[in-house]
């Protein structure tokens, strides 16, 4: 049975989920929090079930406790001290594998890596084009390969599922010499997610990746859509930073760029109020005061006005978008809804395929109300285009990559 350790390494923060693959079961997941200021753990152990028998995870046991963990090596001995304490046991279930989650693969790393001292170098060097993210996945890099010496370990890039978008797809229009010296291009993100659903989509209606033209709408606290044409990823929202496209939590996602001028020479507004601006002060917590959909949703039903726009401006840009992508793919046979919003909000979905009636898009009502685990169709039976609501698991998917080249 291939177990492979999965890791989502952040700035202060480190995710694991322990998985066996073939039989798509997590035993177990964690997350530490606030390194290096403070360090909240919590250690989930999931049931096992008969052997054999494919199974959904179901929660067991959670462990929570407040220590201090002063850095990504020392949260990898207080993750490994979670297993040895409430188990499941490392020894009983070894990793064959570690695969990390590594958000920028620039346009080096255009599939699952697996990882030497030289790939670690590039997976460095694209911090340039990462800031935030790759310097914190390199620190999960270093201290897991202290941590597990005897196994592979393998990257996974959030960019890599975008790397067959064509240079008309990936190209802004912009000075050729400047884009091509700071390699600024649209990457897209998101990847390992519209991969997976756009997957688990075509095998749940049955019909072959090859065949079909696909929207996914991954809208989480991150947002992004994608369209895909024969399991390809062919036009994405976000892109030369996940700040592009949808309205997010926090981002704006599109703005027309001269803005930013106006502010810098208008507001007096430097480089980092501007980041701060368009990357956390945004979005639906710039325009009703909260990151989080469900507040948007209740202060919406309460007839609060900001949190109505803020609805309004959301299902506007999604309109938007599925409607040019459509266009770009030339029709379109299914449409996937995933993450937070996408997987709980049945407003959303409806709102922002109400206008496609014209090209025979129907949901029926009480399949989109419902709420359940799994992967459901929500459009009605006569629905010229499916539309799915698709939980994704970005750490099974990790998982089957990290294996599919060890
Ligand atoms: P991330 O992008 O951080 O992985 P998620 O995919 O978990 O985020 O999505 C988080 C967001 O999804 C929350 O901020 C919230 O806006 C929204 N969300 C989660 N659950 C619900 C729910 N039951 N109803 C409405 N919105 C929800």
């Amino acid at each position: 049975m291939s177990v492979v350790l999965v890791i989502n390494s952040g700035s202060s923060s480190l995710k694991y989920s322990l998985i066996e693959v073939e039989r798509e079961r997590e035993l177990a997941s964690g997350l530490i929090e606030r390194i290096g200021a403070g360090g909240v753990v919590s250690h989930r152990v999931f049931a096992l079930t008969e052997p054999g028998v494919p199974a959904p995870a179901v929660l067991d046991e959670r462990f929570e406790e407040e220590r201090p963990v002063a850095d990504h090596d020392e949260a990898f001995a207080v993750m490994l001290a979670q297993f040895a304490e409430h188990g499941p046991s490392l020894d009983e279930h070894p990793p064959a594998a570690v695969g990390h989650r590594v958000v920028h693969g620039g346009a080096r790393f255009f599939e699952p890596t697996v990882i030497t001292p030289l790939v670690e170098i590039n997976i460095e060097d694209l911090s340039v084009l990462a800031p935030l993210h790759n310097p914190a996945n390199v620190a999960g890099i270093r201290a897991a390969r202290a941590a597990f010496r005897d196994v592979p370990h393998v990257a996974v890039f959030d960019t890599a599922f975008h790397q067959t978008l064509a240079p008309a797809a990936y190209t802004y229009a912009l000075d050729t010499a400047i884009a091509s010296e700071h390699r600024i291009r649209r990457y897209g993100f998101h990847g390992t997610s519209h991969k997976y659903v756009s997957e688990a989509a075509a095998r749940f209606l049955g019909r072959d990746l090859a065949d079909v033209r696909q929207l996914v709408l991954h809208l989480g606290n991150g947002a992004s859509i994608t369209a895909i044409d024969g399991g390809r990823s062919a036009e994405t929202s976000m892109g030369f930073t996940p700040l592009e496209g949808l309205v997010m939590g926090t981002r704006t996602g599109d703005i027309d760029p001269a803005v930013l001028l106006h502010l810098a020479r208008r507001a007096g507004m430097g480089i980092d109020d501007l980041d701060a601006l368009l990357n956390k002060r945004s979005g639906l917590q710039g325009l009703a005061g909260s990151n989080d959909m469900r507040d948007i949703l209740a202060g919406r039903a309460t007839g609060d006005e900001a949190a109505a726009l803020a609805y309004d401006v959301y299902v506007h840009r999604l309109r938007a978008y599925i409607g040019a992508y459509i266009a770009q793919l030339g029709g379109v046979d299914v449409i996937s809804f995933t993450a937070g919003v996408g997987e709980n909000v049945a407003d959303i979905r409806a709102d922002a395929l109400s206008t496609l009636g014209f090209l025979g898009v129907r949901l029926e009502a009480g399949r989109n109300a419902v709420r359940g685990p799994g992967i459901r169709r929500i459009s009605a039976d006569d629905s010229a285009v499916a539309v799915l609501v698709v939980p994704t698991d970005e750490e099974l998917e990790i998982a089957r990559q990290t294996l599919s080249v060890i």
